[in-house]
């Protein structure tokens, strides 16, 4: 059946990311629109991969549907409030009052973690054991809070008594424990498929009963770092499924990360294209 989709401008324009844009629908429902766009080093970066808004949100999806926990999805991806020409790469989500925090868990010790554990011994607050490295697996997933940074600075890591004295013990608590227990339950379902998830970030918000509600995306390359099992190595860097290509191009390129960073070369957004496709096909089981 032909189905008569809304144009895009009819909806407010409400905010962009770097990488998203975000329309309302009406006072309880918003439309998220994942572009192409990519960016490192908090930059953005030209031109954009092809493909990427589709791959990403077909991700979120995939990880809305296996996670058994209450998510702001409120429509299939061809619902009929979907434009046209952002069709596959949006959803139509819940509004919800979000939750002033990013909720990272950690399986896997890298990246800003791994620098304040050199500096300090722990991360966010949590004590780890001595002779920890690059890659290192941790004892157990630790919960690892930041706050969301203004646009175009980085996000600060924070001990959970800040989530405490900001949200109240009860809320913080719950936090916590969904974050672990949902990054539990994607880790073992990437294990399976030969990759590891060293560490994820989530969004919550609250609806209007108060409820816990996971949103923004779930388990994608871009909130995620996966690496592949067969060629883990603790002690360096992992390849990974996400934008380490780009970082990687990017530093031998001799940029210094603060002015307008050099345009992508074809074969760069050819190959971060795949790397994208790739991990959502084995994640899923299925074929992009
Ligand atoms: P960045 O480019 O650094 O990620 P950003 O986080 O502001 O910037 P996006 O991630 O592109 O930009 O936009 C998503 C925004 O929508 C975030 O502010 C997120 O907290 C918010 N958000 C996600 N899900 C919901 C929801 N269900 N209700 C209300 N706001 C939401
Ligand atoms: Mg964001």
């Amino acid at each position: 059946m032909y189905v008569m989709r809304p144009e895009l401008s009819s909806y407010a324009h409400i905010a962009s990311g770097k990488v998203r844009d975000i329309y309302e629908i009406d006072d309880s429902t918003l439309l998220m629109v994942v572009s192409d766009r990519i960016s490192a080093y908090d930059h953005a970066l030209e031109p954009a991969i092809p493909d990427k808004g589709r791959v990403l949100t077909a991700t979120s999806k995939f990880f809305f549907d296996v996670i058994v926990f209450p998510n702001h999805l409120a429509g299939p991806l061809d619902d009929e409030r979907i434009p046209e020409e952002v069709l596959g790469r949006a959803m139509v989500v819940q509004k919800l009052d979000m939750l002033p925090f990013e909720c990272v868990a950690r399986g896997y010790l890298t990246g800003s973690g791994l620098k304040e554990y050199q500096a300090s011994g722990s991360v966010c607050g949590v004590e780890l054991p001595e002779g920890l490295t690059e890659a290192s697996r941790l004892p157990e997933p630790i919960f690892t809070p930041a706050t969301k940074a203004e646009q175009g600075d980085h996000d600060e890591n924070v001990s959970f008594d800040v989530v405490v004295d900001k949200l109240g013990r009860e809320r913080a608590e719950e936090l916590r424990e969904a974050t672990l227990r949902i990054y539990a339950e994607a880790a073992a379902l990437a294990e399976e498929k030969g990759i590891i998830l060293a560490d994820t970030k989530f969004e919550f918000g609250v609806d209007k009963h108060g409820t816990l509600v996971l949103a923004d995306e779930v388990l994608t390359p871009d909130s995620s770092r996966y690496w592949p099992a067969d060629t883990y190595e603790e002690g360096k860097v992992q390849p990974s499924f996400d934008k380490q290509y780009v970082r990687d191009w990017l530093t031998n390129s001799g940029w210094d990360k603060e002015s307008t960073p050099p345009r992508l070369p074809d074969d760069v957004v050819q190959a971060t294209r795949a790397r994208y496709v790739e991990a959502f096909e084995r994640l899923s089981g299925t074929t992009f």
